[in-house]
This record gives structure tokens, sequence and C-alpha cells, in this order.
């Protein structure tokens, strides 16, 4: 009984595979695919590849927006403003000082850790099956605010 609907969702659910969400972020960090964790994610600085050269999974259809950046100011801002105040406890120097040695800090390492934390939304949204990722587009209706025919 090879060809019964609960042995298709069997073989479905088989192929489809698990998709463990700590996994593929940490694939993503990496800038891997986080379907196979060997091809690479990025083409250029902040532009995914298509589909993996490895595994072949799409990635053109991740939609990390914003949330890269805004991780990026979220822990950054955290850091260099928790060194900055703890180094100028110890050491208070003067303004243009302070501002020649954080300013490229913070630049080099925002640019530094970019790339990775848009690896990692987009594996996020790849283990969550988010825009695309699942197999199917995202449902035109849930963007719908009242704009279709009345
Ligand atoms: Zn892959």
């Amino acid at each position: 009984m090879t060809g019964s609907r609960s042995d298709r969702i069997i073989q479905y659910g088989q192929a489809e595979g698990e998709r463990p969400i700590g996994r593929s972020i940490m694939r993503g960090l990496a800038c891997k695919c986080p379907a196979c964790g060997e091809g690479r994610l990025f083409r250029a600085f902040l532009k995914p590849v298509d589909h993996c050269a490895t595994c072949g999974e799409a990635m053109f259809h991740h939609r990390s927006d914003d949330l890269p950046p805004y991780l990026v100011i979220l822990v950054l801002g955290h850091v260099i403003v928790g060194g900055y105040m703890m180094t100028d406890m110890v050491y208070p120097l003067p303004l243009w000082l302070t501002l020649s040695i954080w300013a490229p800090i913070t630049v080099i390492t925002a640019l530094l850790c970019i790339q990775p934390i848009k690896g990692g939304v987009i594996g996020l949204q790849w283990a969550m099956r988010m825009h695309g990722f699942g197999g199917h587009d995202d449902n035109p209706e849930d963007f719908d605010h009242g704009n279709g025919a009345a």
C-alpha cells in the first residue's frame, strides 16, 4: 500500500525535513545556506544568492528588510556605549579624542556585524517557513487593508 494518502503525507514530511531554528540561525550567522550548511549565502556584501549552489534551496524570496540593521544598532548600541562609558570612567579623554577613537570603532564593528546578522535573520525566516520559504507565497489577503473591491 505505497500509494495511500497517509504514505504520501509521511513521504512529504520526510522530504520536507525538519528546520531547527537554532541550527538555521547559526548557519546563517556563518553566512552559509540554512538548508545544507555548505553553500554560500551571499553573492555580494549584503546580496544573498538566488539559489544555494550546493543544495538548490531558493533564497531570493527572503525579506529581512530592516531587522538586520535594527539588531546591529541594538547590539552595538549596548556594547559601544557601555565600552565608552567604562573607559571614560577610568581614562577621561577630551571630546575630540573620544570621538576619534569610538566613531571608527562603531563604524567598523557595524560593517563587520551586518552581514552575519542578516544571514541569521534569513536563517530564522527559512526555519519559520516565512515569505515563501515554506513552498508557498505569502497570502496577499493578509496585507490587504481594505483597498480591494468594495
Ligand atoms: Zn544549501
